[in-house]
């Protein structure tokens, strides 16, 4: 099962977003705190960190300029901030995506997704000749048997 990390000091956000990452079958955890997040990622290894850009402690560009100074997991910024120059600054400092402030979270599910999928630029243990699979499909748990 794939990790989320989820960094966004607004609770109702955070709780809304996990809820939706738990439903389309991750795991989500969440910080509220910008200087925790270096130290809770390289002792959990996540599989991807959705970031807010504004943060209590330390903001998001900072901290996504130190995780790829040792990690290259994807990450996805998330400001309320509109303007190009920040979009660009945010991609700069290294991050996968970004979505702007107010924001679907089925589509910031569906990016999570699209980025969970993509191969990694630097992996270089992807078996070769092991033949195609396919992702494991997410069980979906929501169907009952009805009985007749
Ligand atoms: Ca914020």
């Amino acid at each position: 099962m794939s990790k989320i990390l989820i960094v966004e000091d607004e609770p109702k956000l955070a709780s809304l977003v996990a809820d939706y990452l738990k439903a389309a079958g991750y795991e989500a955890h969440c910080i509220e705190n910008g200087l925790e997040v270096i130290s809770w990622v390289k002792s959990n290894q996540p599989d991807l960190i959705v970031l807010d850009l504004m943060l209590p402690g330390r903001g998001g560009l900072e901290i996504c300029k130190e995780l790829r100074t040792f990690s290259d997991l994807p990450v996805i910024m998330v400001t309320a901030r509109v303007e190009e120059v920040d979009r660009l600054i945010g991609l700069e400092a290294g991050a996968d995506d970004y979505l702007c402030k107010p924001f679907s979270v089925r589509e910031l599910v569906a990016r999570v997704k699209a980025l969970l999928r993509r191969p990694r630029a630097n992996c270089r243990n992807a078996p070769a000749g092991s033949g195609h699979r396919r992702g494991k499909s997410q069980g979906f748990t929501g169907w009952t048997r009805r009985s007749t």
